[in-house]
């Protein structure tokens, strides 16, 4: 089996009918680029830049992070990738900042939340986001989007550092797409209004499932109402994904949804642009895909849409594909 997803590492995903996805995959660190060329990722889809900032005593420069995001980018070769500011807090402390204790983390002052109040910090990311936006095809996805307010405002201050960035003299890219991670559902809800304004949506489905179902990703004594074939995770998905269309968006998922081989065939079906996984994943994914009729899998979406439960889904997807 192996040898067979070797042989499509230079080879484009397109669906058994001949309809084109991209196969993106998410990083951590500029390191991890090598897995993602040698596992034929088309894109980096999500390039998580909390590790920048972990496993330290204090703030990383702008120079350190310009250097990381540029070797990303060059790294790339002109191929997206799409950068998240910061999502620090949840599950991921950073000591230093000295963050009061808070009963509910996963609900508390994190990510965006606390980039616009921390501006200093975050202006310092934008900085050096837009410093290296000239090496390669770069495109910036804010976390934990929950409401327009907040991706207005850290809009205007990227907007912001840009034009002080150009009056200086420094060379920034003018094909910058800015977009939003969906992972809280009033913003899948509300995806249609967002759509008139972002570039683009990145499906976070393990923060999406996590808040849709108030089932903590991390405790195992509720794992299983963390269920990402429920349909009401797939009917959000589907808002999202039309909301995009039919602005002449793009939408993407990023979070471990996209590389699951049950949720492949209903993600295509629904008409999913960028599907961006752990490397590993791409081959078997892309090897998926290429079996896979997209007007079968619409079909299908609009089957398991309107089922019940998450066990019905997944048989349906089982049988129909036959696993
Ligand atoms: C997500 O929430 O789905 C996601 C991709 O982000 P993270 O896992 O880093 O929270
Ligand atoms: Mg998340």
């Amino acid at each position: 089996q192996k040898a067979e997803w070797a042989k499509l590492v230079n080879e484009p995903t397109v669906s058994a009918d001949g309809h084109h996805v991209e196969l993106a995959a998410n990083i951590g660190t500029p390191a991890d680029l090598e897995g993602v060329r040698n596992n034929g990722g088309e894109a980096v889809g999500l390039y998580r830049t909390e590790f920048l900032y972990m496993g330290r005593t204090e703030l990383p420069t702008e120079d350190e992070q310009f250097e990381s995001y540029k070797a990303v980018l060059e790294g790339m070769k002109g191929k997206p990738v799409v950068v998240r500011t910061l999502d620090i807090g949840g599950d991921k402390e950073l000591p230093y900042l000295d963050l009061p204790h808070e009963m509910n983390p996963f609900l508390g002052f994190r990510a965006i939340r606390l980039c616009l109040e921390e501006q200093d910090m975050f202006r310092v990311q934008l900085r050096a986001l837009l410093r290296a936006s000239e090496y390669g095809n770069l495109k910036i996805m804010f976390p934990m989007i929950s409401n327009l307010d907040e991706f207005r405002q850290a809009k205007a201050i990227l907007l912001e550092e840009k034009e002080l960035l150009v009056e200086k003299g420094v060379n920034v890219s003018s094909e910058i797409e800015v977009g939003i991670m969906v992972e809280i559902p009033s913003t899948a809800v509300l995806a249609d209004q967002f759509a008139k304004e972002v570039d683009f949506f990145s499906i976070g489905t393990n923060d999406l499932i996590q808040y849709t179902m108030a089932a903590d990703r991390m405790n195992e004594r509720i794992s299983y109402l963390y269920q990402p074939y429920n349909p009401a995770i797939l009917r959000l998905v589907k808002m999202v994904i039309d909301a995009a269309h039919k602005e002449g968006k793009w939408a993407g998922m990023c979070g471990e949804m996209a590389g699951d081989e049950i949720a492949i065939p209903i993600l295509l079906g629904l008409g999913l642009d960028e599907f961006s996984m752990s490397a590993t994943s791409i081959l078997p994914a892309r090897t998926q895909i290429r079996q896979l009729s997209k007007e079968d899998m619409k079909k299908l979406a609009d089957e398991v849409l309107q089922l019940t439960t998450n066990d019905e889904v997944m048989t349906a997807v089982k049988k129909a594909i036959k696993l």
